[in-house]
């Protein structure tokens, strides 16, 4: 007899929306957890799915690779069945007769839907922000064209120094090009990273060659021809720029879950479990905005780490699972000789304790809240981030005061106390 595909999950059809990242791996960890219905996986975009970390560091060096990062061969897809609709969007979502309508009429019934539609770059609305060489980096097409403006720039002006803007700051003193970076706060990565970090960061930038200018936003782009050669900041002064980065921040991808009456508040509305309003779709990703247990707050998180283990662990509820998703959120940054790794996630007020050496650029930044450790930012000390996630995951916290302790290694707390349990 036939399992009923409703009753039976490994038989369900599933439909994921958004080929990036999150989307791939559901298909991936359903397929490889023993899920044998139909599966379709949507993409807007006209390529094979491929990740974004290469696209601002080395897709765009003189000297890195000049492969594509593709997530998947082509021949995966068909190995693992999963059917591949790429360069169409899903325009609908029927939550009653559960089904996705495709922009090119294409209809897909599903059993179980997943929304990975991530986040869209946000624009800078000044005058003159639509004149040619002002770009910005989400996509591959948008490296590429990148890639291909910098060996023939001469001024290159970078909006925001978020994480886009300062890997992209790096990779231009590699074509020998010096920078100039416009940050409207007052300090570069000013959500992501504590005072003390954040402040390093700038000065190893400046230190660099890299022109930052923080408190300053772009009042207006100036230009010739249509193609811009300048900015005149918020404080009057004019930097010339013949090649432009806006790097301002994302906003997530909601238009479908909106259309197809999805409750959506910065990102689309999950629970626990990473389920929306209708227990037949869920939300992962740069798009979901879920509870977290580590910063104990609803947010969404934009990175690689929240992208595959919500994805996972989506696949894992759509199989029957039952857990709540509570994984440790971690990062990373490249940005030439920095090599920055967050493990945690740290609030505004939280308190912060150095270990290590700044003045030879190699620390870590520990951060409390209420008497706990809650996070580790390390520049150039991959053992501390390491050990940072094994503590923190396991919810192990050394006192502050051990901290200063010259002699303090969280490699061998870590050692001690989560080996033990
Ligand atoms: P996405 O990767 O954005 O994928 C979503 C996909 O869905 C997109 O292809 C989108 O076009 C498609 N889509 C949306 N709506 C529809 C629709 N209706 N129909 C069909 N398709 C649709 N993170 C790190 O942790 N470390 C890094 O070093 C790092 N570097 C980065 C560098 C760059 C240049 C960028 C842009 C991001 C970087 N990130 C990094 C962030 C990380 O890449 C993202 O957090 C991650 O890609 C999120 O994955 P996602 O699948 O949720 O979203
Ligand atoms: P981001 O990290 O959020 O940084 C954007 C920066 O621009 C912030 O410092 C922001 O300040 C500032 N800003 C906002 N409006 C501005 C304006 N008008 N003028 C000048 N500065 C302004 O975003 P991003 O760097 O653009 O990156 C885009 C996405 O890619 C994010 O999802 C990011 O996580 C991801 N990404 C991640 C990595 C990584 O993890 N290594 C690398 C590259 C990209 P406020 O915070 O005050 O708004």
């Amino acid at each position: 007899m036939c399992p009923n595909p409703r009753s039976d999950p490994a038989g369900r059809r599933v439909v994921v929306i958004g080929a990036g990242q999150a989307g791939v791996q559901v298909a991936d960890a359903l397929r490889q957890s023993g899920h044998v219905g139909p599966m379709a996986l949507v993409g807007d975009e006209p390529v094979l799915p491929y990740q974004r970390p290469p696209l601002s560091k080395e897709y765009l060096s003189p000297a890195g690779t000049r492969t594509a990062p593709h997530l998947r061969a082509q021949q995966y897809f068909a190995d693992h069945r999963i059917d591949l609709y790429i360069g169409v969007t899903a325009a609908t979502v029927e939550l009653r007769s559960r089904a996705v309508r495709l922009s090119d009429g294409r209809e897909l019934p599903y059993d179980v839907l997943v929304l990975a539609t991530g986040a869209a770059n946000r624009t800078l609305a000044v005058p003159g922000a639509d004149l040619a060489g002002i770009h910005t980096l989400r996509t591959l097409a948008d490296a590429e064209t990148l890639r291909s403006a910098l060996p023939d720039s001469r001024a290159v002006l970078v909006v925001g120094a978020g994480f886009i803007g300062l890997e992209f700051a790096a990779a231009a003193r590699e074509h020998g090009l010096r920078a100039t970076v416009i940050e409207a706060a007052d300090r570069p990565l000013g959500r992501a990273l504590s005072p003390e970090m954040a402040g390093h960061i700038a000065a190893a930038h400046q230190k660099a060659g890299t022109d930052l200018r923080l408190g300053e936003a772009v009042a207006r782009f100036t230009g010739d021809g249509g193609r811009v050669n300048g900015a005149i900041s918020t404080k009057g002064a004019r930097y010339p720029a013949d090649l432009v980065l806006v790097g301002i921040g994302v906003v997530p991808r909601v238009e479908l879950a909106v259309q197809a009456g999805l409750p959506v508040a910065d990102g689309i509305v999950v629970d626990e479990y990473l389920r929306t309003a209708d227990s037949a779709v869920y939300a992962v990703g740069d798009c979901a905005n879920h509870p977290n247990v580590h910063a104990g707050v609803r947010m969404r998180v934009e990175s690689v780490q929240n992208a595959t283990d919500q994805a996972r662990h989506a696949a894992s509820m759509i199989l029957g699972g039952t857990d709540t998703y509570a994984d440790l959120p971690w990062f990373w940054s490249h940005q030439g000789e920095l090599k920055l790794q967050i493990a945690g996630v740290r609030r505004p007020d939280d308190e912060s304790v150095v270990t290590g050496d700044p003045d030879v650029g190699r620390f870590s930044v520990c951060c409390y809240r209420r008497g706990r450790l809650v996070a580790v930012e390390s520049l150039n000390c991959p053992a501390d981030h390491v050990a940072a996630r094994r503590v923190l995951a396991a919810g192990r916290s050394p006192e502050p005061g051990q901290l200063r302790d010259p002699g303090f290694s969280l490699k061998e707390f870590a050692r001690k106390t989560v080996a033990a349990r």
